[in-house]
């Protein structure tokens, strides 16, 4: 292995999460850090960007542990969510938890909050500096030049470094110049289905209006709706639905019939004046998937975050992903004492399918939420995976707790949750066989009967 004897210029495009994250990880280890930021100092001015709010779970809180901040995100500010709550169209509700045999919880945090600490935890570091309004616009990926656009003053600067590290979001210009490579593979993948963000208030005696204490569904088969608690007491909800329908909803009285006839209680909750404020203040987003392969060009350029794996946010998992990749980069750094020749390939090699694999089933649990969860056969699964867990804790984990409260790789949940259906499959055929034979029994005791009779003559 070579020997690194200095300390590497690491340039990392995008102070969002992931990217303010990994400064902090390059930093501990005493690299020189410049983040290029393309939005303004979101400490000092706001913006309305993606979603409000996250849900945070191990593999997240485990980056953060190592940077000494999982307490004041997760202790000081997380809300925590024990389970969904489904909301039925008759107004009834189901709790449904994460965890009913060890409690663990998913938490809920507000993006910009949790970019704020990351970004002045990044700060204190000596060897970081940060640059806002500082957009991408150029690469060489392979000898680490950046060409850079300073939004405000409208100049061109070229930057030279080490490392580039893409952390630029689902559509990053650091991918797009590495898809110009040959043998580079990238597919994207826009769903069909949009989302608009919409706010639930305070309730009576500035509490909230609905339980605390759980990510809140309304399924409604082909939409739905979600929210997650605020600690100030708010919800910060988003109606998913397929663009046909959302377009449908032009006028604020087509908008709120459609609201009276699927979501009555949230008409209440919200009020109607607020609703219609809200919804027609905002367009709907759209919701896109990226693989792609390989996340490195050599020993200069590495893409983690959205930038390598955006994915669909129904297992509210992608931030957590992300957090995780830097993990794991850590590890390597460690293992191959920062030579990022070595490091490269390797990251590829352990996160590409891992990665891949959590965007499909961020895709399949949009199904699970707005549609499935109401199903009996859904209902019956869940029971088993709970009496099963209960009972063998440590053979028997569902895919959601390996998702959300462990750290297992992304395929082998996946391998996992096919073994137990492999397993209840075969334990559904012995039950009907079971059942066959005993229902076949008294006619085959009449014929062993008769048979009986008629071998004594
Ligand atoms: P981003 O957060 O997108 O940050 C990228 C940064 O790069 C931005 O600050 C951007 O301004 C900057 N940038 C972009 N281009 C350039 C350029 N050319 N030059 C310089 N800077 C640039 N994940 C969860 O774990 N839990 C959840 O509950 C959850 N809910 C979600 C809900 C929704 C509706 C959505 C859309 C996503 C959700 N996610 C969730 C996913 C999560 O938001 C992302 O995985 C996470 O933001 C990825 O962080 P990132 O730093 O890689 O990218």
């Amino acid at each position: 292995m070579a020997v690194v004897d200095r300390k590497s210029r690491i340039a990392i495009v995008g102070g969002g999460l992931v990217g303010s994250l990994a400064a902090c990880f390059f930093a501990k280890r005493g690299h020189s850090v410049s983040i290029y930021e393309y939005r303004a100092d979101i400490r000092v001015e706001d913006y309305r960007g993606q979603s409000i709010d996250l849900a945070l779970s191990i593999r997240g809180r485990e980056a953060l542990r190592a940077v000494g901040l999982e307490e004041a995100v997760v202790d000081h500010h997380g809300i925590a969510m024990r389970g969904r709550m489904l909301h039925n169209k008759d107004g009834t509700l189901r709790e449904m938890l994460y965890d009913s045999v060890k409690g663990n919880c998913i938490y809920s945090v507000s993006r910009r909050y949790l970019n704020i600490v990351l970004l002045n935890a990044a700060e204190k570091y000596p060897e970081v500096s940060l640059f806002f309004n500082k957009k991408i616009i150029d690469a060489n990926v392979d000898n680490g030049k950046l060409k850079i656009l300073d939004t405000k003053t409208k100049t061109i600067e070229g930057v030279e470094a080490d490392l580039i590290i893409g952390a630029d979001g689902a559509y990053s210009t650091v991918r797009r110049i590495m898809a110009k490579r040959p043998l580079f593979n990238c597919s994207q993948t826009y769903i069909e289905h949009g989302y608009v963000e919409l706010f639930v208030p305070v309730g009576a005696n500035n509490e909230f209006a609905m339980s605390g204490e759980h990510l809140h569904i309304w399924p409604r088969g082909e939409f739905m709706m979600i929210a997650l608690p605020n600690d100030d007491h708010t919800f910060t909800g988003n109606i998913f639905a397929p663009f046909a329908t959302l377009d449908q909803l032009k006028t604020p009285q087509d908008f709120l019939s459609f609201y009276q006839k699927q979501f009555p209680d949230l008409l209440e909750l919200i009020g109607r004046e607020k609703l219609v404020k809200d919804y027609f203040e905002r367009e709907p987003k759209t919701l896109i998937s990226i693989k792609c392969k390989p996340y490195h060009v050599g020993k200069t350029t590495l893409l983690v975050g959205d930038a390598a794996h955006a994915m669909v946010p129904f297992y509210g998992i992608g931030m957590n992903a992300g957090f995780e990749d830097i993990l794991l980069l850590d590890e390597l750094m460690e293992r191959y004492n920062s030579d990022f020749s070595l490091i490269l390939p390797k990251f590829t090699e352990l996160r590409c399918e891992d990665a891949h694999a959590i965007c499909e089933l961020a895709m399949y649990n949009y199904i699970e939420m707005r549609d499935l969860v109401t199903r009996k056969s859904f209902l019956l699964r869940k029971s088993l995976d709970t009496f099963l867990h209960r009972r063998i804790p440590n053979t028997w984990i569902p895919l959601y707790s390996t998702i959300h409260f462990s750290r297992m790789k992304f395929r082998d949940c996946i391998a996992n949750k096919e073994w137990q259906d492999k397993v209840l499959r075969r334990i559904g055929w012995c039950v009907m066989f079971l059942i066959i034979g005993m229902l076949m029994a008294p006619f085959v005791e009449v014929l062993a009967g008769k048979n009986a009779f008629s071998t004594e003559y």
